[in-house]
């Protein structure tokens, strides 16, 4: 097997610096993971599957997980997963799609992410208890509110986890939900709600597994309860070990995982997000501290130099935050005070040696696959001898 070669871990040793922003945004592998993400990684890549900008070590980790660690079914997903993303232009979906119905479907859909739970994690918010469709289908069509359900995904994924890794300084990768479903039952589950349900499910479950740390769905009542039992089905069971259902005594529950500034005062929290005009309008987080995003900016910069535009310069953090029809980004209440100069130094060196390791890494798994067809060769040409000896002794018996 071959070794995963992580020189900026291993020259951060040297130098004694424990913690710069390429090893937080990267977070500590557990070395029981590496060996499969190994495998897989060299699966894809001698099949020629593998473009440099999915060759990242959390994202086939989170194909490994989705699939039990088979591999060929994890090779399925993941393949299915980059044709997906080619055939709806996910890559376009930041630069070109602009959401200018979103304040007006946040009216009649309240939700949004707002803040980091205790241990660093976005926390998003939905009450699904207050949505009106019909007010909803006037505003904005089913296709556009997907497009942009991905375009938050790929927010998630390429801004708001590494934003959240670097303020609370270790690896986060996936979000604490809190669904509050007061009213909701099966009379208002229609069918308009049932296909945009299934759509988003869909696409969260097979694009973009294994990023949700846990779901809270609050103010379930007698209704709420009688829909679950049916919408459970459609649910697997890692997802549904993952979902807690609370009834309207939830607060003291949700305080014990997010911090009272962090929750919305209608949710039992201290906040208002009174300049926003409400806590689901503010998307507070991490991911809107300028400090931080103009770190994660250079990151993104160096990635695309160093993957020779293959990101076609999609992947930034004015693209992540215009795709949403000019809401105002401010400084969130919650700005980290890490010392900025600390984290940078080193960032760029050590984002390069990755980048580096990674080629070096495909290189050797190339050469790997070189030296195993020489030895079939050689096997083979020690078979031909024998079956070459076998024929000359038995001419040499025919010649007696
Ligand atoms: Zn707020």
């Amino acid at each position: 097997m071959l070794p995963y070669p992580f020189k900026s871990r291993e020259s951060l040793k040297r130098t004694g610096k424990s913690k710069n922003l390429q090893v937080i945004l990267e977070g500590v592998h557990d070395p029981k993971d590496e060996k499969p993400v190994d495998s897989f990684r060299e699966l894809l890549f001698l099949e020629g599957q593998l473009p440099g900008k999915h060759n990242d070590y959390h994202t086939l980790l989170r194909f490994l997980r989705m699939r039990d660690f088979d591999l060929s079914k994890s090779k399925d997903a993941f393949l299915n997963y980059l044709k997906w993303r080619e055939d709806y232009g996910v890559d376009a979906i930041p630069k070109e799609f602009k959401y200018e119905e979103f304040k007006e479907v946040k009216k009649c859909y309240p939700h949004g992410f707002h803040g980091v739970d205790r241990y660093g994690r976005p926390v998003y918010i939905e009450k699904l208890g207050m949505v009106d469709l019909d007010a909803f289908s006037q505003v904005t069509t089913i296709e556009r509110f997907v497009k942009y359900h991905v375009s938050e995904q790929e927010k998630t994924l390429n801004l708001r986890y590494p934003a959240c890794s670097i303020a609370a300084k270790r690896h986060i990768a996936s979000t604490t939900s809190i669904l509050d479903v007061k009213g909701v039952g099966v009379s208002n589950f229609s069918k308009p709600a049932r296909s945009l349900f299934m759509e988003i499910q869909k696409i969260d479950s097979n694009y973009y597994p294994e990023t949700l740390h846990r779901v809270f769905i609050i103010n379930a009542g007698s209704g709420f309860r009688v829909l679950w039992k049916a919408l459970k089905a459609f649910l697997d069971m890692r997802t549904l070990a993952k979902i807690q259902v609370l009834g309207s005594n939830y607060q003291s529950k949700l305080l014990e995982v997010i911090d009272p500034c962090d929750l919305p005062n209608s949710l039992g929290g201290d906040c208002t997000c009174s300049d926003y005009g409400g806590c689901l309008l503010s998307d507070k987080g991490p991911w809107n501290n300028p400090e931080i995003t103009e770190m994660l900016q250079e990151v993104f910069e160096t990635e695309e130099l160093y993957n020779n535009g293959e990101n076609d310069g999609i992947t930034s953090v004015e693209a992540f935050a215009s795709s949403m029809g000019g809401v105002q980004i401010k400084d969130a209440d919650n700005a980290s005070t890490m010392k900025h100069g600390d984290l940078k130094q080193g960032m760029e060196t050590s984002y390069v040696d990755k980048l580096t390791s990674q080629k070096i890494q495909s290189l050797e798994a190339a050469l790997k696959d070189t030296k195993t067809k020489i030895q079939a060769l050689e096997a083979a040409l020690e078979d031909t001898k024998t079956v070459l000896k076998g024929l000359v002794r038995h001419i040499e018996e025919l010649k007696r």
